[in-house]
């Protein structure tokens, strides 16, 4: 018997050419802590690397939008550290300066109740990065395809904002950072 056939569950096409292994879900939502003291058994799925790379953009956007949203749990406040040594590198403090303008503290000049904030997200590629995990899941489980559109979950409505509590030295601390990264930037350039 032929051996069956091996596709990119990404695109639906034959495997071949430079071929990655994919982590379902994405690898940096273990940070780096977490995978040295559980050492989880992470899946992966082979796929073309340019599939693979076709998604690294919203899986980065991703991981660094929702991030602050998990700050509170265990597994989320490592990625906050991984993230937050990131920052320090040109590409992580491009993608902090962008997360940080989607907080608002007086979204279309409105005052929230006090000690609120607004934090905006791309609902667009937060469910792209949503929908992949789904369809890599599907796969594993059951040896098929579904489809980057048709989406089964476009029903769902996913809201591009939530409220968050701001609290002194979080999130103030985040907004200070940049203010000042940017002055010094300034000053030196
Ligand atoms: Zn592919």
């Amino acid at each position: 018997m032929a051996e069956p056939i091996e596709i990119c569950y990404l695109c639906g096409m034959e495997l071949e050419g430079k071929i990655d292994r994919d982590h379902v879900p994405p690898k940096q939502f273990y940070a780096t802590n977490i995978r040295k003291k559980h050492n989880p058994n992470l899946f992966t799925l082979p796929v073309h690397h340019s599939c693979n790379k076709a998604y690294q953009k919203d899986e980065d956007y991703f991981v660094h939008s929702i991030a602050p949203l998990t700050k509170e749990s265990y597994s989320g406040s490592e990625i906050w550290k991984d993230i937050t040594h990131k920052f320090q590198r040109p590409e992580g403090f491009r993608i902090g300066k962008m997360i940080s303008k989607e907080f608002d503290s007086r979204p279309s000049g409105l005052y929230l109740p006090r000690g609120k904030v607004i934090k905006r997200f791309d609902a667009e590629r937060v469910w792209r990065v949503v929908w992949k995990i789904v369809r890599g899941l599907f796969f594993k489980e059951h040896q098929r395809l579904l489809p980057e559109n048709n989406r089964l979950g476009d029903a769902l409505y996913i809201s591009k904002f939530t409220i968050l509590d701001l609290r002194i030295g979080e999130f103030v601390a985040f907004f200070l950072y940049y203010s000042l990264s940017s002055l010094h930037r300034q000053i030196y350039s």
